[in-house]
């Protein structure tokens, strides 16, 4: 281990990770010498012959594990950005060994008795608010772990434990080879009418790179609707995109059917050993919403106004259709899921008079990145940014920038790594390399990572206003990990529920439209010319155009999610069920409306199958309500100024888990967040219901 890269904390600034001296070989030898660390200081602390204080155990828990740490978040940063066999063979092995140490930890009967008695005698010891926070979230974890069962109940826990931890492994690796498999080889030029230079430049450029030169591959992302099909005129290929988005990791040797299945039935299971009906049950209890009846209750205030849209939105377009293949003399159609963007996109054009083309030239990266997403974090936090071309990167793509607080003091650094690879995830998200805390004195190393499709060499990166708006999103996240001002890592940053997570992000997508921020990065990447004013006002009137759609695909994919988990062990389908088991959900929902499929099909829904979502997908609309409540705040409390960015700042988000984050919001706002905003911003107030 002596020349481990992980085996020290790393001498490089803010102990950013040592990316040039890192080989896959480091990976298991660091993990084997991390669980062996971590193991002997946790027995050390269950075992001390003192009696249980707050520091003898609550933090020395917090101290313990660092070597597991910074190569557990290292591997399982890189393994979803930069992945390749040899690492998914590691995390395939990793998996369930990393699931029974976490068991063996919770499920120690002389570490929990410490922890019980101290949060039994929590009043007697006097402990500031954040370490009251901190020994209740370990008292929940320990419990919710399965602390109290009894050691047969454990033992069984601990092999369903493993089970899932191994399936929600195989299901990530299915999707993302079924999602590179599923890419659609063009063999005609003609057939990619619709497509700019740029882009039929970077499906020549991914057919070359597999081999297939002289052809064009369009690569799928990882949502059901796939961005290509809203230019695309060719409706075969259009139909044969969409099929080969919806069909991924549904049959053959990436079958992701058998892994639901099985899935499903551990987790429900899992629940009902740790006293719950349901695993949605089971998940809820520890997020804001609490119970599944709430968030059936919030699903239930936006779908009739969701759906209502979609129809109308539908009608639009089905017009449209009508329209021209009368003027055509061509046979009518119905509008099938593949047509939905592409004629959508053609009634935005008509309504709001602008297409992608016309506004992509002034949405360049760097200019939405440095005069846009680091400008807004400038007005509101006193935030300054520069690039650091001297620290060790992954891949060429990834850029470094050290973030300044208004005093010049640094503050974190931030890993901007915005291209699409073939052995990236697919989607846009948030990770920490280093969690800021007080206690450890760690400054936080936080990253974004986008799947924006890199055009050939020496072509300008143009982005639509959706890539925007994923860019702004994202650095919410990182904003709520680098402004994060906590003394304990369990309650640094983004650990808030999962339902409060999406808060800051979304907050943040706001300032991408917000005049003043919109007229500083929204330039001519050839002329340097602003946008013109009227375009401008079309681009963000259009933002709610199609929100229908949107937020019906969204619900769609939530309901599911809540479907899978609202089961008791007997109720989980096999896996031949499994497609039959969907679609009874989808038409119970009430939201089954066949053009709008949603947003994502159980088979490659990885938020809920292998990220941390399981019954809580719902929780971006959770989030959202807070997020557009607080929209409304800063517009009636004069906007984008620094007073308004350091009133959020110190309330919400440099407080991590520091609180409990709903008392946060209330704090913040002086009431309960309300339904209302939301409405608005998607558009959809005013929709009656039916
Ligand atoms: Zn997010």
């Amino acid at each position: 281990m002596t020349d481990n890269p992980f085996a020290h904390p790393s001498t490089l600034p803010f102990q950013y990770p040592p990316f040039d001296r890192i080989r896959d070989e480091d990976y298991l030898p660091a993990f084997a010498a991390g669980m062996r660390e971590q193991l002997r200081e946790v027995e050390a602390i269950a075992h001390n012959p003192s009696p249980a204080t707050f520091a003898n155990t609550i933090v020395a828990l917090e101290r313990a594990g660092r070597l597991l740490e910074r190569v557990e978040t290292t591997f399982s940063n890189l393994n979803a950005c930069n992945t390749d066999p040899q690492m998914q063979q590691i995390d395939t092995e990793m998996a369930p060994k990393l699931a029974a140490q976490r068991d063996a930890i919770h499920l120690d009967p002389a570490l929990w008795a410490r922890v019980a008695t101290l949060y039994r005698e929590r009043d007697a010891l006097h402990l500031d608010a954040e370490s009251l926070q901190l020994l209740t979230r370990y008292h929940t974890i320990f419990v919710r772990a399965g602390a109290q069962l009894s050691a047969e109940q454990k033992a069984r826990l601990r092999d369903l434990n493993q089970q899932i931890s191994s399936l929600t492994t195989r299901f990530k690796q299915n999707v993302l080879k079924a999602t590179a498999d599923g890419a659609v080889v063009v063999d005609s030029l003609s057939d990619l009418e619709g497509l700019s230079a740029e882009q039929i430049g970077a499906a020549a450029q991914a057919a070359k790179a597999r081999g297939l030169e002289g052809k064009w591959l369009i690569t799928l992302q990882n949502t059901t609707n796939q961005p290509v099909l809203a230019q695309l005129g060719n409706r075969a290929l259009r139909e044969r995109i969409y099929r080969a988005s919806i069909t991924r990791a549904s049959a053959g040797a990436t079958n992701n059917t058998v892994v639901i299945a099985q899935l499903v039935r551990l987790r429900a299971e899992r629940a009902a050993l740790l006293g719950y009906g349901t695993h949605a049950a089971y998940e809820l209890e520890d997020e804001s919403a609490g119970t599944p009846q709430a968030v059936r209750e919030m699903i239930a205030q936006v779908a009739p106004a969701a759906l209502a849209r979609a129809k109308a939105e539908a009608a639009d377009i089905q017009q449209l259709i009508d329209a021209q293949a009368a003027g055509a003399g061509t046979a009518p159609f119905t509008l099938q899921p593949w047509d939905w963007s592409f004629y959508a996109d053609q009634v935005r054009k008509a309504r709001y008079d602008f297409d992608q083309a016309s506004v992509a030239p002034y949405f360049e990266l760097d200019h939405v990145l440095k005069d846009g997403v680091f400008y807004a974090a400038q007005q509101l936090y006193g935030l300054s940014f520069r690039e650091r071309t001297d620290l060790p990167v992954y891949h060429a793509d990834v850029r470094v920038f050290e973030v300044f607080d208004a005093s010049e003091r640094p503050l974190a650094l931030f890993l901007a790594d915005y291209f699409a690879r073939d052995n990236k995830q697919g989607g846009a998200w948030m990770t920490s390399y280093v969690e800021q805390s007080r206690l450890l004195e760690q400054r936080p190393v936080v990253a974004n990572h986008l799947n924006i499709p890199k055009p050939a060499p020496g072509q300008p990166v143009l982005l639509t206003f959706d890539e925007v708006t994923t860019m702004f999103h994202e650095f919410g996240h990182a904003l709520h990990g680098m402004l994060s001002n906590v003394h304990y890592p369990l309650l640094s940053g983004t650990h808030v529920p999962r339902d409060f997570v999406e808060y800051p992000s979304q907050y943040n997508e706001m300032w991408a439209r917000e005049p003043q921020v919109v007229a500083h990065y929204a330039r001519h990447y050839q002329s340097g010319a602003a946008m013109p004013p009227e375009l401008l006002a079309k681009v963000l009137a259009a933002q709610r155009f199609n929100q229908g759609y949107a937020t019906t695909e969204y619900l769609e994919a939530a309901l599911l999610d809540q479907a899978w988990h609202q089961i008791g062990v007997g109720a989980a389908p096999t896996a031949a069920e499994v497609p039959a088991f969907e679609a009874a959900a989808l038409k119970a929902s009430g939201l089954d409306y066949p053009p709008v499929p949603p947003r994502y099909h159980s088979t490659y829904f990885a938020h809920i199958f292998e990220g941390g979502y399981s019954a809580g997908y719902y929780a971006y609309l959770w989030s959202e309500v807070l997020a557009r409540d607080t929209g409304e705040w800063f517009r009636t409390h004069g906007g984008l100024t620094r007073d308004n960015g350091e009133y959020l700042r110190t309330q919400v988000l440099a407080r991590g888990r520091s609180d409990d984050p709903q008392a946060l919001f209330r704090s913040f706002y002086g009431r309960a967040p309300e339904i209302a905003p939301l409405l608005e911003y998607r558009g959809l107030a005013g929709t009656s219901g039916g």
